[in-house]
């Protein structure tokens, strides 16, 4: 996936209007049936190649909402097909968009060991640079 909302999304759309690849859908539109916003991990690529970092996550107002997850390769095929928390799409063919149907690009520089754990994606600012 890449980079996952959890319960603290207070549905603002910031995120879904920010995007670069429409990966982002509505709590309407979520295919796991939560009342937030969902990011397909089959069709994001952390901005890799676009931005400098996950626009979704720079513009969300509830910090620490948006966490990096796994790469979406084929490393981790089964962690996204087994866990509740993703309903990965499928092609016209009827095939299910896992990793090893069609991985994705992923931060490179963000290392497995920081993935998956709840850590925040959005870097608050440092006090020096506050004040
Ligand atoms: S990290 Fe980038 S590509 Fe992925 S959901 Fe966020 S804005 Fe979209
Ligand atoms: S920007 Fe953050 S709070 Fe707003 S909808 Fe997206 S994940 Fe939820």
């Amino acid at each position: 996936m890449a980079v996952i909302i959890n319960d603290t999304c207070i549905t603002c759309d910031a995120c879904l209007q920010n995007c670069p690849v429409e990966a982002i859908v509505d709590d309407s539109d979520n295919p796991t049936g939560n009342p937030r916003y969902y990011v397909q991990p089959e069709k994001c690529v952390e901005c890799v190649g676009i931005f400098d970092d996950p626009q979704c996550a720079a513009i969300c107002p509830s910090i620490g909402c948006i966490t990096w997850d796994m790469p979406f390769t084929k490393e981790f095929d089964g962690y996204f097909l087994n866990e509740e928390i993703y309903k990965l799409g499928t092609s016209k063919d009827g095939k299910v968009k896992s990793p090893a149907y069609k991985e994705k690009k992923f931060r490179e520089d963000i290392p497995l060991a920081r993935r998956g754990i709840g850590e925040n994606v959005q870097v608050e600012p440092q006090e020096s640079e506050v004040g």
